[in-house]
């Protein structure tokens, strides 16, 4: 690796790049650039590069100015036409890079669409020796597996490996290749999806030639003459045997056939575009000092208003704005279904200029979008959180919109929260920042707190349409009662019953998630929690027993609960399926859907319940936190949360923040049109802070108490985290390599009094401790300060007495982990 001088001064006839390759590896390579290539390499482009013993995708990243002694290789080709990402973008991946301790060229490989990567695939075959004699050689399982498949003919090499599981052996493959058993070669694969092209058509012939010529042909060049060179699909239109016509005329030199580059189009019909509504006075006041900032500088400003305050309204004028001032605009949104609310509105506005990027795109329509917002043919990008990665060269607005939504932290590979790299991103370009939210995450308002960020606040609803009005129902009062009517109350069915009567729809909410046991006590309504850390239990099923995952107490699974004595512990086994077959028998008549992740599964599945939603062919939709997300329905005037408690009791430190929001959204479906609406929230807690928080719609007074628990106990936004899990089927493994990391960590932080303000907990066994038979321990690693806590995890899992894990064990950096389990 040699340092980095983007701008070579003079000419040179060895051009040198770095690059990054498309590998779990940090390191930038240096390559020599042949000279066919050396007028058209530039950064953001992909080239095909070697790299020992086969070719992967890489990424230019600059020149270099001199390389290493030994023999440089040379660069194989470059994969597109024109760069992938402006170069101006690159500090932004390295920024992912370093915080999110993830290897660059992986980075680019997350940000970049999918199905364009290539790379060279190993190819394994037997020789005839190889088929005479390793019938017999091979001795395990996964050996024989393997003769048997290569008997077949050649094989990929990951789908050898994954023929026997953990009796898998590179080294067996190696000594049957010395022995001249088996051969390897690459082959390059992948890259399976390309820009689109058609066959276009261009004139050759001059007018005065033409009278010679055929009436079809007249004809078609008549066509031409007009309409300039015209895709031959488009052409057949006009005349029914162009195919075939313009084959003939290009074969007589008269039209010329050339392939263009054409865009998939995911964007379906036209939408009619909108007549802008005149801003009600609070609106104004927001734009005013957003709109404003826009092109001036980095600023990030936090929206907070209440459901239903038109906080849309308010982006779409900020995108005018920043439109009107020649800069891009990207918006955030965290669920599909709410894209395509919020694409509307934005086609609606602005019509041709907004590009889509998001999962329900094929890829090859996700790369057509991609290409259209790199040419600089739009100016708005919207998408769900990997559109943060949108190509734009220059950005001058970021809409972040329901910026509490978990939706917006990437799990997986690459681990980031796209609502954290909207402000990163913003910052390097020197763009304004918008969060909006009527439940902003307790991070941000605390970054508004503090003068990181400025609020804005949207009170009242428009049309002075007013709040939802919320009866809360105690729960306990019916824990005598069973089945349905412990959570059908009289209450709710009676509001039900009103509201069918009047043609209106009823939202019933219950956030019923598969994986967590909500633990609580049948008696009291108290969640069942761990003394050290005033956090929930999990019920573990396999040792019987409540267990703290951070900490890793541990209590048999028969304890009392802590309030009031009562060894009658409910795990709550009431789900959204239940229930929807409960409100159907009660009435017989209405047109019941369900939404929620079993339901909306198959693609379209959700666009179609909430289509069916606005035009009325459902009157009651039961659902988990998806009816949660900011959708405007005005004819929803009731919504009933049927249990409150559930996500208080889930082994986090955010529950209460979840719960909060939850809650307020969910409220905050009702009434949004002309007619008012109603709550019923039902509750074993009706006094916990944060029910009656979300009953009163005060986020402020939920905001009051929740910080003082944070910083009461030292959680986010007083800390920062970083979880380390260690996962693999090799159960003893698995353990092994969680305490050895947990050993080295301790050592490390002995050994440097600058850890000395980190916390170390665990390792410890995950809240979900198998998944798909992979065992998973976890060590979580909190500080007050980004960059010794950073520095102390680079130390542990990359520094020089970092233990190496075997093979089969993986292990993974999540940074402001957001699921603990
Ligand atoms: P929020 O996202 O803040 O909950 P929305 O943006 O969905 O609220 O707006 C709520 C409703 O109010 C929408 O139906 C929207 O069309 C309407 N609306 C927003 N701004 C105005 C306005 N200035 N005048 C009239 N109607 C508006
Ligand atoms: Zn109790
Ligand atoms: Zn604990």
């Amino acid at each position: 690796m040699t340092a980095r001088d983007p701008f070579p001064s003079e000419a040179r006839d060895d051009l040198l790049v770095e690059v990054a390759v498309a590998l779990p590896l940090f390191g930038r390579y240096t390559y020599a650039v042949p000279a066919a290539l050396r007028e058209m390499v530039a950064v953001g482009r992909r080239v095909l590069v070697p790299f020992g013993r086969r070719r992967v995708t890489g990424y230019v990243l600059g020149f270099a100015a001199d390389a290493p002694a030994a023999a440089l290789k040379q660069i194989e080709g470059l994969l597109d036409p024109d760069p992938l990402f402006p170069a101006a973008m690159l500090p932004f991946f390295q920024w992912i890079s370093d915080y999110y301790m993830h290897p660059l060229g992986e980075v680019l490989q997350a940000a970049l669409p999918t199905g364009i990567n290539v790379a060279d695939q190993q190819l394994v075959s037997l020789t005839d020796e190889g088929r005479e004699v390793l019938p017999e050689q091979a001795r395990t399982p996964w050996e024989r597996a393997v003769v048997e498949r290569l008997s077949r003919g050649a094989c990929r090499l990951p789908v050898l490996q994954r023929l026997g599981g953990d009796d898998f052996s590179r080294t067996a493959l190696q000594q049957w290749e010395q022995k001249g058993w088996v051969t390897r070669q690459n082959t390059l694969g992948g890259g399976r999806i390309r820009p689109k092209t058609e066959r276009f058509v261009r004139p050759l012939t001059e007018p005065a030639s033409q009278e010679r010529l055929s009436a079809p042909r007249r004809a078609l060049l008549a066509v031409l003459a007009q309409r300039g060179a015209m895709a031959v699909s488009a052409l057949k239109a006009h005349i029914p045997t162009a195919a075939d016509l313009v084959r003939r005329m290009a074969a007589d030199g008269q039209v010329a056939i050339e392939w263009r580059a054409v865009y998939r189009d995911p964007l379906g019909a036209p939408i009619t575009p909108d007549n802008p509504p005149a801003p009600t006075p609070e609106q104004q006041r927001a734009l005013e000092g957003m709109g404003a900032a826009i092109g001036k500088g980095y600023r990030t400003f936090l929206l907070v208003g209440v459901t239903g305050s038109g906080k849309t309204e308010v982006y779409l004028r900020l995108a005018a704005e920043a439109l009107a001032r020649h800069t891009t605009v990207l918006v955030l949104v965290p669920e599909i279904a709410l894209i395509t609310q919020t694409e509307r509105a934005f086609r609606a506005r602005f019509g041709r200029q907004v590009a889509l990027l998001h999962s329900g795109l094929s890829d090859g329509e996700r790369l057509d979008q991609w290409q259209r917002i790199r040419n600089g043919e739009v100016a708005i990008a919207i998408g769900a959180r990997s559109a943060i990665f949108a190509p734009f060269e220059q950005i001058g607005l970021i809409i972040v919109d329901e910026e509490h939504d978990d939706a917006y932290k990437q799990e997986g590979a690459l681990r980031y929260n796209a609502r954290d790299l909207a402000v990163v991103r913003a910052r390097q370009a020197e763009a304004v920042a918008v969060l909006g939210s009527a439940t902003p995450s307790l991070q941000s308002a605390y970054n508004a707190q503090i003068g990181k960020f400025e609020r804005i606040n949207l009170f009242e609803r428009v049309d002075q349409r007013r709040m939802p009005e919320i009866f809360v129902q105690d729960l306990t009062d019916l824990r005598e009662e069973r089945g349905s009517r412990r959570f059908l109350t009289a209450a709710l069915t009676e509001g039900v019953r009103h509201c069918l009567e009047q043609k209106e729809q009823v939202l019933l909410f219950l956030n019923r998630r598969g994986f967590a046991n909500a633990l609580i006590c049948a008696a009291c309504g108290q969640a069942v929690q761990c003394d050290r850390c005033d956090i929930s239990l999990t019920y573990h099923q396999q040792s019987n027993a409540y267990k703290c995952h951070y900490c890793g107490f541990s209590q048999a699974a028969v304890a009392r609960c802590s309030r009031c004595g009562s060894n009658r512990i409910n795990r709550l086994g009431i789900g959204t399926e239940k229930l929807a077959a409960w409100i159907q028998e009660l009435f017989p008549t209405a047109r019941v859907a369900r939404m929620d992740r079993d339901t909306t599964r198959r693609k379209g599945a959700l666009v179609k319940i909430l289509k069916a939603l606005r035009e009325r062919r459902i009157d009651i939709l039961v659902g988990t936190q998806m009816v949660a997300k900011g959708h405007d329905y005005p004819y929803i005037t009731l919504v009933g949360i049927i249990c409150a408690d559930l996500s208080l009791s889930l082994p986090d430190f955010r529950a209460g923040e979840r719960t909060f929001q939850l809650l307020a959204q969910v409220a905050g479906r009702a009434g949004r049109g002309q007619r008012p609406g109603r709550v019923v929230l039902q509750t074993y807690n009706p006094l916990h802070f944060s029910i009656t928080a979300a009953r009163d719609q005060d986020y402020d007074a939920f905001y009051r108490q929740e910080i003082q628990f944070r910083q009461a106990l030292g959680y986010p936004p007083f800390t920062r985290m970083v979880q380390v899990r260690i996962t693999g089927r090799d159960q003893k493994g698995v353990i092994a390599h969680a305490r050895r990391l947990g050993e080295t960590g301790s050592a490390l932080q002995q050994a440097d009094p600058a850890y000395g303000e980190l916390v170390l907990l665990g390792p410890i066994e995950a809240a979900l401790a198998r998944i798909a038979d992979h065992h998973r321990w976890q060590l979580l690693i909190k500080g007050p300060r980004v960059a010794a806590l950073h520095r102390f995890v680079h130390q542990l899992l990359f520094g020089p007495d970092a233990p190496t894990p075997k093979s089969g064990i993986r292990v993974a950096v999540d940074v402001d982990p957001v699921f603990l389990m």
